[in-house]
């Protein structure tokens, strides 16, 4: 079958990157215009394996030339549903990556692809091989299709009209989550699509909690469980409810066992520091723990600029991903900021410092009102002294945790002469004002030499000081 391609077709691709100088063209991204869009269709609607293109081909296009792309899909057969919409719509970018030459990066109107110079000298001179590559894998590897139909579009005018309606499409599924929790249920739902590059990525599901690609929300994990039990998306039982402010229940913490290969055994939904969700390398936003302010900043994928440390999405993108809890780094789906769980166990909105203008905007309404105004962006702060400063003028809840913090030390620094094993803290729950002092006398509380650690960068499991016997 795959004879008919001018390409191989093989997960083997998957982790294939594109660079510029080795790129025929680049299509959609942040800097032209692009998304995908599965809907489910009547039956009788569809043509099977039908292609079309509005606008240029593969063979029109420049070598080195930047183009938008539009790619929608109507999927039917008897048990596709509204709700797998998302979960074949995830799969696109799965595909596309199996085809040798062909890069998929992100979801939605995020989508970024860039095609091989090899690729289209081989032969890949036309989108219809793309599309039709695609609708033979979702046919195959999804059986519940039995029509398939694709439209791609590289015209901009008509990009840009269809964006619209597909924006109105996504916030539609966005918005049916919002009235449903997770204590409204009994399941939760696994995603394993990012096992590939991620194998210890436990991801996790739930009503309040979307996946890390922003993709696939707890109906979609539903519908995906429902036709194919055994598929990426499966049910996780919630088990027992062990601490609802952070959200750990037995049957997370059973799957992500069993998910992670052992590597992980608790997890805890909805926090940053303490056994936090893993982060797979496809999540829309990360989270970023700011010591100095002793608050959280948000950056996301398009947000070209840096952080107020100093630092882009991208490296810290890469500090955070391959599957891992990062205690002081989370990756989220745009959509958890709209959760009424939103890392409520670490203080939610009132932790969160800093985030770019764009993405502020995105879930302004989202933010609690009383805080909107006291969360920085890259328009008042560029450094950590200019959000120290904007923070304390603008009378930030969090100014309230650096006076306490303050009084904590005070008290720290004269510890009992008796105490055997003073264990200092560990590094993220360390504030940067936080000055561990060590007493060294032989006897006496305030007797002797004081070390003081202050502002100090190291990290220390553990310090254990013994009496001199
Ligand atoms: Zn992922």
């Amino acid at each position: 079958m795959a004879d008919e391609f001018p390409f191989e077709i093989s997960p083997m691709f998957e982790g294939e990157r594109i660079r510029k100088d080795g790129m025929y063209v680049e299509l959609a991204g942040p800097k032209s215009k692009g998304f995908e869009l599965v809907r489910a269709a009547d039956i009788n609607d569809i043509e099977d394996d039908k292609f079309t293109l509005i606008g240029p081909d593969l063979s029109d296009m420049e070598e080195g030339s930047r183009h938008p792309i539009a790619m929608i899909y109507k999927i039917a057969g008897e048990l596709v549903e509204t709700d797998l919409e998302s979960i074949v719509e995830r799969r696109n970018h799965e595909f596309q990556n199996y085809i040798q030459g062909l890069m998929h990066l992100n979801q939605r109107d995020d989508v970024w692809l860039r095609l091989g110079t090899d690729a289209v000298n081989k032969g890949l001179t036309s989108f219809e091989y793309i599309a039709k590559a695609i609708m033979m894998l979702f046919k195959n590897e999804l059986p519940f299709i039995e029509k398939v139909e694709a439209i791609y579009i590289t015209d901009i005018q008509e990009v840009e009209k269809e964006l619209d309606s597909a924006k109105e499409v996504y916030k539609a599924r966005d918005e049916r989550t919002r009235n449903l929790h997770d204590e409204d249920v009994d399941t939760f739902y696994g995603c394993t699509l990012c096992a590939s590059f991620a194998p210890t990525n436990v991801c996790v599901v739930t009503p309040d909690r979307i996946s890390l690609c922003g993709a696939i929300n707890w109906f979609d994990g539903r519908a995906a469980a429902k036709v194919d039990p055994e598929g990426p998306q499966f049910a996780i039982p919630k088990g027992e409810l062990i601490d609802s402010e952070s959200g750990e229940y037995s049957g997370v913490n059973e799957a992500a066992k069993r998910l992670s290969s052992g590597e992980y055994d608790r997890i805890k939904l909805h926090s940053f520091f303490e056994y936090p969700h893993t982060s797979c390398g496809c999540f829309e936003v990360v989270g970023f723990y700011i010591p100095e302010v002793d608050g959280i900043g948000w950056i996301d994928r398009d947000f070209a600029g840096t952080a107020p440390n100093g630092l882009q999405f991208s490296t810290m993108a890469g500090q955070t991903g391959g599957g891992k809890q990062v205690a002081g780094f989370l990756g989220v789906g745009i959509n958890y900021f709209r959760s009424p769980k939103f890392i409520q166990s670490d203080g939610g909105w009132n932790r969160v410092v800093w985030m770019p203008k764009i993405l502020k905007e995105k879930i302004l309404n989202d933010i609690p009102e009383d805080i909107r105004d006291k969360i920085a962006t890259e328009e008042e702060t560029s450094d950590i002294e200019s959000l120290k400063n904007f923070l304390s003028e603008k009378e930030h809840p969090i100014v309230v945790r650096w006076n306490e913090e303050e009084e904590e030390n005070d008290v720290q620094e004269t510890p009992s002469p008796q105490q055997q094993g003073y264990e200092a803290p560990q590094m993220m729950q360390m504030p940067s004002n936080f000055m561990p002092s060590i007493p060294m006398g032989s006897s006496g509380g305030s007797a002797g030499m004081k070390i003081i650690l202050k502002n100090a960068k190291v990290s220390i499991e553990k310090i254990i000081i013994k009496k001199d016997e």
